[in-house]
């Protein structure tokens, strides 16, 4: 629902206002024989998500009477029935998934007498209610501060119900603006995908509305109202705000257990994909210290692929990092004094190189050679490498068959050395891993250079599109070199699009990280 500013109905609500403070003392007897706490139920919760309900209440407010919605956009007086009954099941179904319980604010005061999505102006008409509407409304903001200072980001789900389609869901986020910070972290397959919520309901067998990567627009009428705007991150801040607008068969009596269980499962997996895993994970990583956050920047600019969510997913399995995307032109602004590590990713080397300019290139190698970490991940491998006029030069590697380099794409084994198992925790010497037409690197013996160490090589190839067979094999998958002061860490594959080696990459951070932050745990031990 559309919420917009009624000067008139302020006017009226500061009038009212005024002339209670006149008889004070009878207006504080009235307040104080409403017993607030049975009108709203308040629950602090164990993991980084808020549950809402401000329509589903029956409840008559004492002294409050019904509203009028004189001049009040879109009013109505009518309850979405069953979705309180439905936010309490829903935290009891989250808590039998994740073994934890959501924050939750549910109002059990009828929508006649106060419109709890609404901005206060036009809410309520009578001043008692405005104790219950605040109530109802402080709950929400100290739980959206508790969750970003727990855990940094986290999801509000704003639960209504509506009468259009009785088997229908719609998504309310004004069209991505109340999840802005999810988003621009991960892309609008968060929002939109299969992996996002409205996509991990519709696995639950839900109809979603818009469908599963349906860029449409949502519903004019049920977009998103005055909860998710307000609290969401369209206005700044990390938590994320998503309206369900449930029809009325997932809200029946007799059906709302069983919505709740799916419900929960879409949660759960979509969790597993967005929000902080430790946050989801039985056993924590100790807290961090903002201060000793691991500070890693990604490059996300011209060279790099359209689709760098794995990278930014396997990133954020660590809550010891702070991750942050930068351009060419911060590089050259010097940005990189800022940062620990720098993450180069997939998507085109010299693309890459050319972007960044002899400028940019040149405070890379700076960066590096002052302490800096480098991870180079295939097009950022290549940018690393010693071999290319427009390359970094700061791992000592050439490229071997560099007519060849679009050798194609898929599966492939490599055989970590010792040192690379120490170094990613890897009890198997072997992997298979996804590859993607990365560098087939070897030592360029450069005297101006330090060798590089062989962290993993290939002991399978791709040979396509008239590569020769029998190059690949044996030359370096994963390489580890020091450039001055600094350590760099190359990828020919790619560990973050293979499905349970998303965490060499946090392993890596961990390897090239600045010695001070070096002995920061970002990873949780294996069992
Ligand atoms: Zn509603």
């Amino acid at each position: 629902m559309k919420t917009n500013f009624h000067f008139s109905f302020f006017l009226g609500f500061l009038l009212t206002s005024l002339m209670l403070c006149v008889g004070a003392n009878a207006a504080e007897e009235v307040e104080d024989s409403i017993s607030p706490r049975s009108l709203v139920t308040v629950e602090r919760g164990d993991l980084p998500i808020i549950l809402t309900a401000p329509h589903g209440g029956a409840d008559s407010i004492p002294n409050v009477p019904r509203r009028q919605g004189e001049g009040v956009k879109k009013f109505s007086s009518l309850s979405d029935v069953g979705t309180a009954q439905l936010g309490i099941k829903l935290a009891d179904s989250i808590e039998h998934k994740f073994g934890k319980r959501p924050y939750v604010v549910i109002a059990h005061f009828h929508r006649r007498y106060i419109d709890a999505n609404r901005p206060i102006d036009l809410a309520f008409e009578a001043t008692p209610a405005a104790k219950i509407y605040n109530q109802y409304h402080e709950a929400i903001a100290n739980a959206r501060h508790q969750v970003a200072e727990r855990w940094g980001h986290g999801l509000l789900l704003d639960i209504h119900g509506q009468a259009a389609d009785p088997q229908a869901i719609f998504r309310g986020t004004q069209n991505g603006l109340t999840t802005k910070h999810l988003t621009s972290r991960f892309g609008n397959e968060a929002l939109q995908g299969k992996t996002s919520l409205f996509g991990q309901l519709a696995q639950q067998d839900f109809r979603v509305i818009p469908a599963v990567d349906d860029t449409k627009q949502e519903h004019a009428r049920y977009d998103g109202g005055f909860t998710v705007v307000n609290y969401g991150s369209g206005r700044g801040g990390t938590i994320d705000a998503i309206q369900l607008e449930l029809g009325r068969s997932f809200r029946n009596a007799d059906a709302v257990d069983r919505t709740a269980e799916r419900i929960a499962n879409a949660v759960f997996n979509f969790s597993n994909d967005y929000l902080p895993r430790q946050a989801i994970d039985q056993d924590k990583l100790p807290t961090s210290n903002p201060q000793e956050l691991v500070k890693v920047a990604v490059y996300v600019d011209q060279g790099v692929e359209r689709n760098v969510n794995d990278l930014f997913k396997a990133l954020a399995m660590s809550p010891a990092l702070r991750v942050d995307r930068v351009k060419a032109a911060d590089i050259r602004e010097g940005i990189l004094d800022e940062y620990d590590v720098l993450i180069q990713p997939g998507g085109s080397g010299s693309g890459q190189a050319r972007h960044l300019g002899p400028a940019g290139r040149e405070h890379i190698r700076d960066y590096i050679a002052a302490g800096g970490g480098y991870i180079g991940i295939c097009a950022g491998a290549y940018l690393a490498s010693a071999d290319y006029e427009w390359s970094l030069h700061v791992l000592d590697a050439k490229v071997i068959d560099r007519k060849h380099w679009a050798r194609g794409r898929g599966e492939v084994e490599i055989g970590l050395t010792k040192r690379g198992r120490v170094a990613f925790q890897q009890t198997q010497p072997k992997l298979t891993i996804h590859y993607s037409q990365g560098p087939l690197l070897a030592p360029a013996d450069r005297d101006d250079i330090e060798d590089y160490q062989v962290i993993a090589s290939y002991e399978t190839e791709i040979a396509k599109n008239g590569a020769p067979k029998g190059v690949m094999q044996g030359t370096t998958a994963i390489a580890q070199g020091k450039f001055g002061e600094g350590q760099v860490l190359c990828f020919s594959p790619h560990p973050e699009k293979t499905q349970g080696l998303e965490s060499l990459v946090l392993h890596a951070v961990q390897q090239v990280c600045k010695p001070k932050k070096a002995n920061r745990q970002l990873i949780k031990p294996a069992h």
